[in-house]
């Protein structure tokens, strides 16, 4: 049984130190990240563990990254679960583009890529869409199409905030697509409030992570109102009071009523 904060589980990829999530909704269970190619029947197997009459609806990933999409193809062909990509990073996950690694990755890494099991995406994602009570927030930089997924508590970072030896540190540089813009995108994120931090690779940080993460990295942060919200997704925003008074003064400027219902759902 994988271990759990908030409902969301958290199955370690061995080899890659990485991750795979199992986020429940009801009977539902989403998965954020597959890890390599070979994790198929291993996260089945994790979610049968979770309690009968579970299935996997839906498979997010952070990033195309074969660490993270590499076992895409397999699970979705096994459990019909729907796969969800951002808009930049589909054509590589579909095999429609040859991924635009950095010269910096060694060449065991891009043999791997040849291998890869393409798969095409059935949900293309953009910034600030709202997924299973997640704010998308696109964070381009790592890869073209790199997300992150929000829901006022929990980060889910993806590979631009990771956790190794214990300390917190930012995206892998030799595998970013863009240096200086994954920077420009760390800022951004860690605007955010979340008290709990999903990196793509090491383990959670539980408690107060978002203060956590900025002490460590040190990185300018961006203010809530460089963000692009859209009106819905501001709505779900983070619930400390400086944002939900940006929130109230952003809905009387649109002059449209509060939405009163909170889509989280579940435990989450
Ligand atoms: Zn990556
Ligand atoms: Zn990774």
């Amino acid at each position: 049984m994988p271990e759990s904060v908030y409902g969301i589980y958290r199955i370690p990829i061995e080899r890659v130190n990485g991750n795979s999530y199992l986020v429940v909704r009801g009977d539902e269970v989403i998965v954020v990240d597959t890890g390599i190619p070979g994790n198929a029947e291993r996260i089945i197997g994790e979610v049968g563990a979770l309690g009968p009459g579970r299935r996997i609806s839906a498979i997010i990933l952070t990033h195309y990254h074969l660490d993270h999409s590499g076992s895409a193809a397999d699970l979705r062909a096994a459990t019909g679960a729907k796969v969800y990509v951002h808009e930049a990073d589909a054509p590589f996950v579909s095999g429609e583009r040859r991924p635009p690694l950095p010269p910096s990755v060694p060449k065991e890494t891009l043999d791997a890529y040849s291998q890869m099991r393409p798969v095409r995406p059935d949900v293309v994602l953009r910034d600030g869409d709202v997924v299973f009570g997640f704010r998308v927030i696109h964070v381009p930089g790592h890869t073209p199409g790199s997300i992150a997924l929000h829901d006022g508590r929990a980060l889910f970072a993806g590979d631009n905030v990771n956790v190794r030896d214990g300390s917190i540190v930012g995206s892998p540089a030799p595998y970013d697509w863009d240096s200086s813009m994954a920077k420009e995108s760390l800022g951004r994120l860690l605007s955010l409030e979340f008290d709990v931090l999903l990196p793509g690779h090491g383990p959670p940080v539980i408690g107060d992570a978002a203060a956590k993460a900025r002490s460590a990295l040190k990185v300018r942060t961006l203010g809530l109102r460089a963000l692009t919200l859209s009106a819905p997704a501001a709505a779900r925003e983070s619930r400390s009071a400086p944002n939900v008074i940006r929130i109230i003064r952003y809905y009387k400027a649109q002059s449209q009523p509060l939405p009163v219902s909170n889509e989280r759902g579940g435990d989450i």
